[in-house]
């Protein structure tokens, strides 16, 4: 748990946020500024400030946090597609430094546009 995390806070409980999914390493709940029809964030229940980050330690946290991203993609009827992201460090545009994967589906995404 980090001071002043919005997404440890989240997952702490102490902001509350409709959680459509949890278990003991990650939980999933809707983005704040939703830019598609449906774009959820799954996220590690640890502290993990971004993707530039990891080492081979947290190979299998993660492989459990990709897994357990499609399988609540599943959940929301996104067989048609979906768009994943994870924005790292500044040149990503990361905002919020707890790592996330971003889920954007509900409609075509269309062709990915780096601006
Ligand atoms: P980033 O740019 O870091 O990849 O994305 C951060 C995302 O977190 C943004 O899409 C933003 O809308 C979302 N976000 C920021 N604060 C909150 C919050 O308090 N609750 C939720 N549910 N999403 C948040
Ligand atoms: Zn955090």
């Amino acid at each position: 748990m980090s001071e002043n995390c919005i997404f440890c806070k989240i997952a702490a409980g102490t902001i509350a946020t409709q959680l459509l999914y949890q278990d003991e390493l990650v939980l999933a709940f809707p983005d704040i500024a939703p830019q598609a029809p449906v774009h959820v964030l799954v996220i590690p229940r640890r502290h993990i400030v971004s993707l530039e980050l990891l080492t081979e330690a947290d190979r299998a946290e993660m492989g459990h946090l990709l897994e357990r991203t499609a399988h609540v993609a599943r959940q929301l009827g996104l067989q048609a597609g979906y768009r994943t992201i994870i924005n790292t460090n500044a040149h990503g545009g990361q905002e919020v430094f707890h790592l996330h994967l971003h889920i954007l589906g509900g409609k075509p995404i269309g062709p990915m546009v780096a601006r």
